[in-house]
């Protein structure tokens, strides 16, 4: 087994689910951190600790909550990014209905981790708060800057946007069963963050400073009450040198049930593709020859998959222009979606306007980017049509609904 990366400061123990918490003296919001869903990610949890010991040593004045919780405890305890399914793709509306359903002594592994962090989330976010937001601690297996995932509302946005570390929209819609859609689903400000390699020790350093920065941005703390708060600054933007700001997926590389999937050797995230660059070999399956795969369109790599598995080769993605957010902003801020189901070949499929059926010659190029404007990234093909759907724009909305 391989020795798991762990500071001589942050004991072993993995037995806790609640890390702790630090009541503010006013009202306020509630952020409850989450660090290793994946058990092979513990650097989200080396964070929240020591931003928590940093709050009791020097108690500064809150609004609200700081809640710190664990993941994949079972998981944690083996090293090892889950232990029979993902504990982040299982957050979707039909497998948590059978969860409340079924008694917890049949309960799987995974299972039992929804049931303690869906519990240690109901009761974090126990009273009356502002708002409830989560931040979802994450590292990844190779070298990286860290990046912030989110589904694309204003909210989030203002959050996010607080760490100026590269931001990547349209990605967190389209994977299913995640903990940042269940959240998201419910109006609560949901932000996922990869903070670098697993066992880099810049990585929970990375992941202490967007907590603090995420504190400040929700109002919660006063900048002058943040304990090196420049220096958190410092460290995120030394990480993120040369990366691009915010930028949205364009295209994924969806992988076969029996295909055979090779990625280049050598890419790395955020490395610029030029369109007809050599990516991937892939075979239809094992024992066929190899073909290449290139790169359809010029843009940002992400996520090239060299190991583990999943259908996803690889993303590209291009920057978004800061006009184009400000525009974004504004538009929604005046409520000017509700004109989208007035375009030929849209219709409206709920009555708050969160999905729209498009007809397919409707969503060509720019209908697209005109349904992202509005933070419909979601896509899902039905028939003869496309659906698009965004996220809720808080938990208010979510009520109105
Ligand atoms: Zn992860």
């Amino acid at each position: 087994m391989r020795p798991r990366p762990q500071p001589q400061e942050d004991p072993p123990v993995w037995a806790d689910r609640v890390l702790g918490r630090y009541e503010g003296q006013r009202p306020g919001p509630v952020l409850i951190s989450i660090g290793g869903i994946h058990g092979n990610e513990p650097a989200g949890i080396f964070a929240a600790r020591r931003v928590l010991a940093d709050l009791e040593r020097h108690r500064p004045p809150m609004r609200g909550r700081f809640h710190a919780v664990a993941g994949n405890l079972a998981a944690l305890e083996r090293g090892e990014r889950y232990v029979e399914r993902d504990l982040n793709r299982i957050w979707n509306e039909d497998e948590l209905r059978e969860l409340r359903a079924s008694d917890p002594a049949d309960d799987s592994f995974e299972r039992r981790e929804v049931r303690g962090l869906l519990g240690a989330i109901e009761e974090a976010a126990r009273g009356e708060f502002e708002r409830v937001m989560l931040l979802d601690l994450h590292s990844t297996s190779g070298d990286g800057p860290p990046w912030v995932v989110i589904g694309d509302t204003l909210q989030n946005r203002d959050i996010a946007f607080s760490f100026d570390i590269p931001v990547i929209l349209g990605l967190e819609e389209n994977v299913e069963g995640t903990l940042l859609g269940y959240a998201g689903e419910r109006g609560h400000v949901s932000i996922g963050l990869e903070g670098g390699r697993h066992d880099d020790p810049r990585t929970a350093r990375c992941h202490e400073a967007a907590i603090w920065l995420t504190l400040v941005a929700a109002g919660m703390l006063e900048e002058a009450h943040v304990p090196g708060l420049e220096e958190h600054r410092r460290v995120l933007r030394e990480a993120t040198r040369g990366m691009p700001g915010v930028v949205e997926m364009r295209y994924r590389y969806g992988i076969e049930p029996n295909e055979q999937f090779r990625m280049e050797p050598g890419f790395r995230n955020f490395d610029p593709v030029e369109r007809g660059q050599l990516m991937a070999w892939s075979a239809p399956r094992e024992g066929r020859p190899e073909e290449p795969v290139y790169a359809p369109q010029t843009g940002i790599l992400l996520l090239p998959r060299y190991q583990g598995q999943g259908a996803d080769g690889f993303f590209v993605a291009r920057r978004v222009r800061p006009v184009w957010l400000e525009l974004s902003a504004r538009l929604r801020r005046l409520g000017a979606e509700r004109f989208l189901s007035w375009l030929p070949g849209v219709r409206a499929l709920r009555k708050d306007g969160r999905a729209l059926a498009v007809d397919r010659r409707v969503a060509r190029f720019l209908a697209v980017q005109i349904f992202h404007l509005f933070g419909y990234r979601r896509r899902r093909s039905v028939g003869s049509q496309i659906v698009f759907s965004r996220r809720v724009e808080g938990e208010h909305e979510r009520r109105s609904a």
